[in-house]
């Protein structure tokens, strides 16, 4: 699917999930690492940009896949728990969320400083590097909002091995310009590529995967691509900072006078706030310039906007749109509303989940609360994200029961 055909409404991921229902059994397990390049069939769904919002949530995906298939859905159900897994493993150690931004700070300000290090993520990022596979990588990625998973894991491989870039800065450039940039997977998928996430494991490109694997579009040759020794070096001493317990969050209470606020961690709706509440009204809240300090790509914020703009339809309220910058937009609003409560679907580790804590001092003082909604997927999930996936793994069969998916 062409970028300019992604729809951000919960009616278009509906109808790609049926669009890509059919191969989403022994198809996707069979091809789903072939990355035949933009504009061509991939046997991978397509789905990130809808799931990474719910406008399509996991568990549509996964219950309709399992009912399709059967077992053989295995490896695409394996895959939509990654997502939940990373984004567990994120909220039991916020310490790496905080970690990534320090350090991406302080690359930011070497490379205001370093003309050298400027002209090699510049030509990086335009995709000028010479070694063809990576440069056209590059250029999708901005051309599209898109890169195939596979992709993504040999421009990582060879930002931080083969270029010797900071690997923060690469993250930052995909958290700029991927539709389904996600601060929990696109952190945590950079630290797998690096040898930070799984010790003593680290992903190295290879010549021959990449022409196996990119549809014989590319054939690199061996000397050009560096293999690691080892991963990088450990920031957190000792490993994995500490696991810390899950977010207690503020209930929602049904009786007293609410916003509802709506931001593009969860656009979806369907199934949130299972209690009828006392409603004054409606809100949707953009954060997607926080993604960086850089200018975050204009495809990315209209995205966002679209999709926020479909989920506040659906609540059946007009909505005030609003913006993550001034907190006291938020206050008024609520105040307008005659709301003292806001009631938010739970807004996870990640760059507004750090405004909303940024934003909490003005809200009690204007007496107002936000409470938060976790969805039981995620409460589901999250307690294994623990250590690495395979503990997750090894209980998705349990999961999935409880989750009534299978
Ligand atoms: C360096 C790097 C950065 C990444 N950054 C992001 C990101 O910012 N946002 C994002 O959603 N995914 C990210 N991923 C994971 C993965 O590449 C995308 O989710 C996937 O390519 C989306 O395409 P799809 O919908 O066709 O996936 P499919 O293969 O069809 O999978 C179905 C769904 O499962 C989930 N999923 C699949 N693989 C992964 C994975 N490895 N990790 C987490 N979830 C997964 C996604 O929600 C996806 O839509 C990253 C991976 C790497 C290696």
């Amino acid at each position: 699917m062409s970028a300019e055909a992604l729809v951000a409404t919960r009616a278009a991921g509906l109808a790609q999930l049926q669009a890509v229902l059919p191969r989403l059994g022994r198809a996707y397990a069979a091809g789903r690492n072939l990355d035949h390049g933009p504009g061509r069939p991939q046997a991978v769904s397509g789905l990130s940009p809808w799931i990474r919002r719910r406008l399509v949530t996991e568990e549509e995906v996964a219950r309709a896949a399992v009912a399709a298939h059967g077992g053989a859905a295995d490896k695409f159900v394996e895959e939509v728990i990654w997502r939940g897994y990373f984004k567990g493993w994120l909220e039991r150690r916020p310490q790496v969320w905080s970690n990534y931004l320090r350090g991406r700070d302080a690359d930011l300000e070497r490379l205001a400083r370093d003309a050298k290090l400027q002209a090699r993520v510049a030509a990086a990022e335009a995709g000028r590097t010479g070694l063809a596979c990576f440069d056209a990588f590059a250029q999708e990625l901005v051309a599209t909002g898109t890169l195939h998973n596979h992709a993504r894991m040999w421009f990582a491989s060879l930002w931080i091995f083969t270029l010797g870039l900071p690997w923060r800065l690469g993250a930052d450039f995909f958290l700029r310009h991927l539709l389904d940039g996600d601060p929990a997977s696109n952190t945590l998928g950079w630290r797998w590529v690096a040898g930070l996430h799984t010790r003593g494991k680290v992903y190295a490109a290879t010549a021959a995967n990449i022409a196996q694997y990119s549809g014989g579009r590319f054939a690199p040759r061996p000397e050009d691509i560096v293999t690691p020794a080892h991963g990088l070096e450990a920031e957190e001493p000792g490993g994995w900072p500490a696991l810390q317990p899950l977010r207690a969050l503020i209930a929602p209470q049904r009786d007293v006078p609410s916003l509802w606020l709506i931001t593009e961690e969860d656009c979806g709706l369907t199934g949130l706030f299972p209690d009828s509440f006392a409603w004054r009204g409606a809100a949707t809240l953009s954060a997607s310039q926080l993604r960086s300090p850089r200018p975050v790509a204009s495809r990315v914020a209209t995205f966002e906007a679209a999709a926020l703009r479909d989920a506040a339809t659906r609540t059946g309220f007009p909505a005030t749109e609003l913006t993550a910058n001034d907190p006291a937009a938020l206050v008024a609003c609520a105040r307008d509303a005659g709301a003292t409560q806001i009631v938010t679907a739970e807004v996870p580790q990640g760059p507004l989940r750090d405004w909303l804590t940024a934003a909490a001092p003005a809200l009690a003082a204007a007496g107002i609360t936000l409470a938060e909604w976790r969805r039981p997927w995620d409460a589901t999930l999250w307690p294994f994200a623990t250590a690495g996936f395979f503990k997750v793994r090894e209980r998705i069969p349990r999961l999935l029961a409880e989750m009534r998916v299978a």
